[in-house]
């Protein structure tokens, strides 16, 4: 077994999927692919990234763009961001551009910004990692060398992000057997797919994400070692998880990533919140059309707010407590604020939610009791909030799943878009039923005067 390894790691036995490339490095020459051969059609390219390569390479570097933009070319589908590999230094690449950022410590890379655009300019990467810095689970936690470019390959990810186009000559750098994969819509990690994922758990997440959005298989040997590996990523700091959850989120293909991550058993115990989200019949309709709801959002290229995803996500596990709260003698409206403190507190602690989302997803469910208020000032209250979209968006999405009448998402579609006299109108109609939902007021059961509570500020 681990003569095995040694042998792999040497590249002394090339897989012949691997299109005759050794694992770990021992291809230093790539395939080269003229533009007949991989067909890119170059108005995909942004005039940015063009610029970048072409100023790169006039004073005398190499540069390419890189890994994703590279694999989305090659499928047909415009890139959403680009990234750029040369073997000009940080500093070098600095030099060249108004506005270039040295960014990162553990491994410096560089943001060059054309008005909104920013590149990523990353300088070749150095293919040893056995004196890399690890955690004693075998997690790289510095690796700081730069390398030559077959190096960089090497150290990339999964066969179809280590290609380099250069859109001068046109042409495209394979080194690892990238072109034959996309054509066999598989996803092959590069190497020795345990050490891989040793090295950076987070790849497990990431062959899910692409599996699911670009639907190709996962090869069989980078597959087999995940669900043995989930465990893994329980080390990876909470933030980096977060990250990867919020690519996989809005990938445009959510609901796909999350049923795949289940299916790769990377799904449980590995954060609390999927936990929750995959495992609540309850809200299982909710979070279905919130995802349906923002895969569709994604894919017409409207943006979504992290803070709606996720208060979408755990809005049931909200409900849940609040409805214990309220069993237990407490206000709706503090008991609201209640189970959204024990929800948010739970969540933070595990997936550094970070503080401005937390907010933003607390203003949401807040906002929920309020529609119900349809009397008096409340409703033009309303209309003055700044998150009123998102909150009613939200409630939309509670009636669609049928949690509360349908009668007052149709209400407040027509107040929000009537006139004043129509909006007149709209508060003499007497409700057909009040909301069957958790909103609905109980008669708390607790005597005695209640002790004014912070949460209770926001109740009107
Ligand atoms: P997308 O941007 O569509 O999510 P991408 O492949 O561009 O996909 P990025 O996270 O932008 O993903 O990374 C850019 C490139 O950097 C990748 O294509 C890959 O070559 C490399 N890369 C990113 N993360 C890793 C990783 N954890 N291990 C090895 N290589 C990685
Ligand atoms: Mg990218």
């Amino acid at each position: 077994m681990i003569k095995k390894f040694i042998r792999k790691i040497l590249g002394v036995k090339s897989k012949p999927e691997n299109n005759g490339s050794g694992v770990n490095g021992a291809n230093h020459k790539p395939t080269v692919l003229s533009a007949k051969e991989h067909g890119i059609d170059p108005k995909l390219l942004s005039s940015n990234a063009i610029r970048v390569t072409q100023t790169l390479q006039e004073n005398g570097f190499k540069a390419f763009v890189v890994g994703g933009a590279v694999r989305d070319l090659l499928l047909g589908v415009k890139p959403k961001d680009f990234d750029i590999a040369t073997n000009a230094t940080p500093e070098q690449v600095k030099r060249l551009f108004r506005r270039a950022f040295i960014i990162g410590r553990r491994f410096q890379i560089v943001h060059v910004m054309f008005g909104q655009d920013l590149l990523e300019v990353t300088t070749f990467r150095g293919a040893a990692t056995e004196g890399a810095l690890k955690d004693e689970h075998g997690r790289v936690l510095r690796d700081n060398t730069f390398g030559e470019q077959h190096e960089d390959a090497v150290r990339r990810d999964f066969t179809i992000n280590a290609m380099y186009y250069d859109p001068a000559s046109q042409t495209v750098l394979d080194y690892h057997g990238g072109i034959a994969d996309i054509r066999k819509k598989t996803l092959r990690i590069i190497g020795v797919p345990e050490a891989r994922y040793r090295e950076d758990p987070v790849r497990m997440l990431r062959v899910v994400r692409f599996a699911a959005k670009l639907q190709f298989t996962i090869d069989a040997a980078t597959r087999a070692p995940i669900p043995v590996m989930a465990p893994l990523i329980n080390n990876v700091p909470s933030a980096r998880v977060f990250d990867e959850m919020l690519k996989l989120l809005m990938s445009g293909h959510a609901m796909a990533c999350l049923q795949q991550l289940r299916k790769e058993g990377l799904h449980h115990g590995l954060m609390p919140l999927l936990d929750v989200v995959l495992e609540q019949p309850l809200g299982e309709k909710f979070v279905t059309l919130a995802l349906a709801n923002t895969d569709e959002r994604i894919q017409q290229g409207k943006t979504v707010s992290p803070g709606f995803l996720f208060a979408s996500l755990l809005w049931h596990q909200v409900v849940e407590k609040w409805d214990a709260y309220k069993a237990a003698g407490e206000f709706s409206i503090p008991a609201l604020h209640l189970a959204a403190d024990d929800v948010l507190n739970t969540q933070t602690d595990s997936l550094a939610l970070q503080r401005k989302i937390g907010s933003d997803m607390r203003d949401i469910w807040a906002m929920q009791p309020r529609f119900e208020k349809r009397v008096g000032k409340t409703p033009y209250k309303l209309l003055e909030n700044t998150r009123l979209r998102a909150g009613y968006d939200f409630l939309l999405l509670r009636c669609a799943s049928g949690e509360i009448e349908a009668e007052i998402g149709e209400w407040w579609t027509d107040f929000i878009n009537g006139d004043d006299i129509e909006r007149e109108r709209l508060l003499t109609i007497k409700p057909k039923q009040e909301s069957t939902g958790p909103a609905k007021k109980r008669r708390p059961r607790r005597s005695g005067p209640r002790k004014p509570d912070s949460a209770s500020k926001v109740s009107e």
